[in-house]
């Protein structure tokens, strides 16, 4: 499967599978939360309510984006802490999610359902 814009249709994802073993997922600040090549969809007790329903991938499974135009959504220490709004867009501006790369949270990038869809 891969991530693409719903509005543009852009490929914002490289191929990924779902992850079943949540073992593999690694809440360690500073580090990436989900293995390269895969995603999982957060559901209701995760460390950020307010991300519930995204589609988590690894910061490196993400393609064909850029950072929002709107540095107020820009904040972190020495990465992006993703508290202000989506801070990720295609490279048609469209929003689609937000990148967490600060180093007080593991790593990873989640995409608003609402603006990315899977394609095969
Ligand atoms: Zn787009």
């Amino acid at each position: 499967m891969k991530l693409v814009c719903k509005i543009c249709n852009s490929e914002v994802s490289k191929q990924v599978t779902e992850l079943n073993d949540s073992n593999l997922l690694n809440l360690n600040d500073g580090q990436d939360y989900i293995p390269e090549g895969f995603y999982i969809v957060l559901d209701n007790d995760n460390f950020f309510p307010m991300l519930k329903g995204s589609i988590i991938i690894n910061i490196q499974d993400l393609i064909n984006s850029n950072y929002h135009s709107n540095v107020g959504r820009l904040n972190g220490c020495c990465g992006y802490d993703g508290c202000d709004g989506m801070n990720r867009v295609c490279l048609s501006n469209h929003d689609i999610g937000t990148e967490c790369s600060d180093c007080w949270m593991p790593h990873f990038v989640a995409l608003n359902s609402e603006c990315v869809k899977f394609t095969e």
